[in-house]
């Protein structure tokens, strides 16, 4: 089989494995154990992590928090600051297509009396800066708008939402979940106060992730939403899964040294891919902005053909259709009719996501057989004329 659904979750490094390694065995400490050498392992190793981490990003290691994911990364930014900063107002800015990991947190926080502004995409897919100022009022606290989309793949104005707000004093959070490690990535020059991320969607292991929070002034203060032992300088207690932020901290390094030939690669890969399908099936859509999009990532709709019926009929190729997270629901991706599309375009829709070991010759055999598959099912289609 081949896996072209890195969207999805992406295959660990065996690299980043190499190191976790040592962290399940000899090294097998609590982080938090400062008085014997077993302790000051683990902690040494989180500690290296951090700078890790927190040098993909441009951030400084005491700005990084670690969770369980970009899921938890999303609620303590989001529910943190809006009970943090509740005196200050009770709006907050997003948008109609982010991951249910920001919209849940949203939607929850308006059942409590917040006011939330989901700002919509336009055909493109991209939330524009503008459409954020406009959107910013007197009372608003937060803006969180997600740096690339998981389901479509293109790219918001990021640093340009930052600017905004700073120069109008909102906090500004991004998931920023699939741009992270795959694309160049500073907390600083792009104004952000809050950003999500998780290891497994670069080369590392389910089940850590990290939050940045911004500490050099002004620094950003959060409620807890897990409390305990009073760890991550109280954001987020609980004894740290060091095996996993250990991985998370290879990951990230492998990352930054390989991410501008890794990009440049899947890039001239993922253009192959939809070129090549493009140009043999002449109904085939490519979804979202052209070229503010991430390097792997390509969703495509082929009219009159239904999603599922042709993941079915190329089983040896993993991608996704919808999105991998609702796909257990037959309902048409909400992320795409939030860019306009019809039903036709939003049921017909594959979810291609390239990542680090796929090769030339497999983006050959899947552009093949997609050609043979969309070919096979277009001519039972009864909806299509030929
Ligand atoms: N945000 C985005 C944009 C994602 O793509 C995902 C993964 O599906 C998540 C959040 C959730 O991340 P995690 O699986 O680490 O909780």
């Amino acid at each position: 089989p081949i896996y072209m659904d890195h969207n999805a979750t992406t295959p660990m490094d065996p690299r980043v494995l190499d190191a976790m390694l040592p962290y399940f065995t000899e090294h097998f400490g609590n982080a938090s154990s400062r008085n014997h050498s077993f302790g000051w392992a683990a902690e040494d190793a989180v500690d290296k992590a951090r700078q890790q981490v927190a040098s993909l990003i441009n951030a400084s290691p005491k700005e990084i928090i670690w969770t369980s994911g970009a899921t938890e990364s999303n609620n303590i930014a989001i529910k943190g600051a809006a009970d943090m900063y509740a005196k200050q107002g009770k709006h907050i800015i997003s948008a109609v297509h982010e991951h249910k990991a920001v919209l849940d947190p949203c939607k929850r926080l308006q059942r409590e009396g917040y006011d939330v502004t989901f700002l919509e995409p336009g055909q493109d897919g991209v939330i524009y800066a503008e459409q954020v100022r406009e959107a910013i009022r007197d009372d608003t606290i937060l803006v969180s708008v997600m740096w690339a989309n998981n389901e479509v793949g293109t790219a918001n104005e990021i640093p340009e939402i930052g600017a905004i707000c700073k120069d109008k004093g909102v906090l500004f959070h991004t998931d920023a979940t699939q741009w992270v490690g795959k694309m160049p990535t500073d907390v600083e020059a792009a104004g952000i106060d809050l950003l999500s991320a998780t290891a497994h969607k670069m080369y590392g292991p389910k089940g850590a992730g990290f939050l940045y929070v911004r500490r050099r002034k002004p620094r950003v203060r959060l409620a807890p939403i897990i409390e305990g032992g009073g760890h991550e300088r109280g954001m987020r207690s609980g004894t740290l899964n060091v095996t996993g932020i250990v991985g998370l901290g290879a990951a990230c390094e492998i990352c930054a040294n390989e991410m501008q030939s890794e990009a440049e690669r899947l890039t001239a890969l993922r253009d192959r891919l939809v070129d090549g399908i493009t140009g043999q099936i002449e109904t085939a859509v490519l979804n979202g902005h052209k070229t503010r999009r991430l390097p792997h990532t390509a969703n495509i709709s082929f009219p009159y053909v239904e999603g599922e019926s042709l993941m079915m009929a190329m089983k040896e190729i993993a991608v996704s259709s919808g999105s991998a997270c609702t796909s257990a629901s037959l309902e048409p991706s909400y992320v795409l009719k939030a860019l306009g599309a019809g039903d036709e375009i939003a049921h017909s829709s594959i979810r291609f996501g390239l990542g680090r070991f796929n090769t030339e010759e497999e983006v050959d055999y899947t552009v093949q057989q997609v050609v043979k598959s969309v070919n096979h099912l277009l001519a039972m289609s009864p909806l299509y004329d030929m």
